[in-house]
C-alpha cells in the first residue's frame, strides 16, 4: 500500500510537470499560422514507411541501423513501462500478463532490445565524445548542444541498465519466468548471490521508473524531444513534390489578372482580407508545421552535410535555420502569448538567420531529401526570402534587375518584348 501511494504521488508529479511543459508548447503553437492537413491515407503510409520502418535513416546504413534499433527498442520497451505503471497504481505484479503469449513475447523482445539499445547508446556516446564527426560540428552546435545530447544518451544508458537489472532480479525471485527475459536470465546467473530477496528488485524497479519520469520531463527541453515529435512530424510531412514551391493564392490571382485583363471582369471582386504578412519575418509568421519541424529536429546534421551551399563554404546551414526558428520562438513566444503586440525589436530574419544565409540556398532540396524525419527546410527559407522581396524589396541586386525585366519586358532579359523577333527578321519562312 505504501508503495502504491508513493508511486501514485510520483506519477502525478511527473505527469503534472510534463503537462505543464506541453501546455507551454501548445501556447507557442497558438501563435503560428494554419497548415491544412489532407490525404490521411497517404500520411499513414508515409508514417509507416519513414517513421516506423525508419526508411530514411538507412541512407547511412551503419549508424542508421543502430539508430533504428534504439527507435524500435523504445517502441517495444514502452509496453513494459506501461505494465510497470499499471502495477504501480494497482499494487499488482505484471498486470498485463493476462495477455499470455503476447505478453511473454513482448517482454522477451523488450529484454533483448534493452541490450541492443544499450550497445547502440554506448556507440553513440563513444562517437560523440572520442570521434571528431564533422556533422556534429558547425556554428549552430554550441557547447550546450553537445552536453544536451550526452545527458540524454547517458540517461538512456542508465534506463537500460536499470531495466536489465530489474528483470534479472525478478528472475532470481521467480526462476520460472526466465523464458520471458533471455538476456536478463544470463545476468541473473551472475548476480544470483545478491539478488535472492526483494530489496534489490524493488531498488531496480524504483530506479527504472524514476529514470523514466526524469527522462520524459527532460525531453521537452532537449534535442531528444524528437522522441515525442518525430512520428507526428513524419505524419504531417509535405506531400507535394519537394521542388514545388507554394504560391500565395491572392498574389497568384493578381498575376493572372495582370497577364489577362479579361479575367478582372470574369472574377468576382475579392472579398478576402489582404494578407497580414507576405512570407516570414519572425517566429510567429511560420505555419504550425514549420514550428513542429523545429521541435522535431534531432540536430543530427544530415541535412547540412549534404547542403551544396554549406559544402562549398557558404554561411548557410539548413540545420541552423531550423534550430534558429526554435530558439527564436523560445525567446519571443512566452511574452508574445501573454501580449499579442509584444515586440523586442528583434526578428528571426537578421537577428538569427542572416540574409546572406538565405540567399545562399539553391533550393536543391538535398536537405529535405536527407532529413530522416521529413523536415522541410527550403519552404522556411523561401518564406523568409518572400518576406525580403515582397515587404522589404531587398533582394540581391542581380535579382532586382531580373524582377524589373520581368515587370517591364515580360521576361528575365533586358530586351523589350517588341524586339523579341528581331533575330528572325531576315529569315524567309515558308508558311503553309
Ligand atoms: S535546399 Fe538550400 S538549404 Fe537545402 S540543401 Fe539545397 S541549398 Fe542547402
Ligand atoms: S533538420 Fe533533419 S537532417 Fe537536419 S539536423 Fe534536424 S533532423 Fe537532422
Amino acid at each position: 500500500m505504501v508503495k502504491q501511494i508513493l508511486f501514485i504521488l510520483s506519477m502525478i508529479i511527473a505527469f503534472g510537470i510534463l503537462a505543464y511543459s506541453f501546455s507551454r508548447i501548445v501556447a507557442m503553437f497558438k501563435l503560428t499560422k494554419p497548415f491544412p492537413i489532407k490525404n490521411i491515407g497517404l500520411r499513414i503510409w508515409m508514417t509507416l514507411k519513414v517513421a516506423i520502418w525508419q526508411s530514411k535513416i538507412f541512407r547511412r546504413p551503419v549508424m542508421g541501423f543502430f539508430h533504428a534499433l534504439v527507435f524500435w527498442g523504445f517502441c517495444v520497451i514502452l509496453f513494459g513501462s506501461l505494465d510497470m505503471m499499471i502495477d504501480g497504481v494497482s499494487g499488482m505484479e505484471k498486470s498485463l500478463s493476462f495477455l499470455g503469449i503476447v505478453y511473454t513475447f513482448l517482454m522477451a523482445f523488450g529484454d533483448i532490445f534493452a541490450l541492443l539499445v544499450l550497445i547502440s547508446v554506448v556507440i553513440f556516446l563513444f562517437r560523440r565524445i572520442f570521434m571528431n564527426v564533422r556533422r556534429f560540428s558547425g556554428i549552430e552546435m554550441k557547447h550546450n548542444s553537445h552536453i544536451d545530447a550526452n545527458i540524454a544518451l547517458s540517461l538512456i544508458f542508465f534506463l537500460m541498465v536499470s531495466l536489465l537489472l530489474m528483470n534479472a532480479n525478478y528472475i532470481s525471485m521467480h526462476p520460472e519466468s526466465h523464458a520471458a527475459y533471455p538476456v536478463s536470465n544470463l545476468i541473473a546467473q551472475l548476480i544470483q548471490p545478491l539478488s535472492h530477496h526483494g530489496f534489490y528488485y524493488e531498488f531496480s524497479w524504483w530506479s527504472h521508473i524514476i529514470l523514466i519520469f526524469i527522462f520524459m520531463n527532460i525531453l521537452p527541453y532537449s534535442k531528444h524531444f524528437h522522441v515525442f515529435m518525430s512520428v507526428p512530424n513524419v505524419f504531417l510531412s509535405r506531400l507535394d513534390p519537394l521542388g514545388k514551391l507554394p504560391n500565395m493564392d491572392n498574389v497568384t490571382k493578381e498575376v493572372k489578372i495582370m497577364m489577362d485583363p479579361n479575367l478582372a471582369y470574369a472574377t468576382p471582386a475579392a472579398t478576402e482580407a489582404p494578407p497580414e504578412r507576405f512570407g516570414v519575418k519572425d517566429a510567429e509568421d511560420v505555419t504550425w508545421k514549420s514550428y513542429l519541424d523545429s521541435l522535431a529536429c534531432t540536430e543530427c546534421g544530415r541535412c547540412t552535410s549534404k547542403c551544396p551551399a554549406n559544402i562549398t563554404g557558404k554561411l548557410l546551414s539548413p540545420r541552423k535555420v531550423i534550430m534558429d526558428l526554435r530558439a527564436r520562438m523560445k525567446e519571443k513566444g512566452p511574452s508574445l502569448s501573454k501580449n499579442k503586440s509584444f515586440t523586442d525589436n528583434k526578428s528571426l530574419i537578421r537577428d538569427y538567420v542572416t540574409t546572406e544565409e538565405l540567399w545562399a540556398c539553391t533550393t536543391c532540396n538535398a536537405c529535405a531529401t536527407e532529413c530522416p524525419i521529413n523536415i522541410n527546410h527550403p519552404i522556411l527559407i523561401m518564406e523568409m526570402r518572400r518576406y525580403l522581396v515582397m515587404e522589404e524589396s531587398s533582394a540581391p541586386s542581380g535579382l532586382n534587375m531580373i524582377f524589373s525585366n520581368i515587370q517591364n519586358n515580360g521576361a528575365p532579359w533586358q530586351f523589350s518584348s517588341e524586339d523579341r523577333m528581331i533575330w528572325a527578321k531576315n529569315l524567309t519562312m515558308k508558311v503553309k
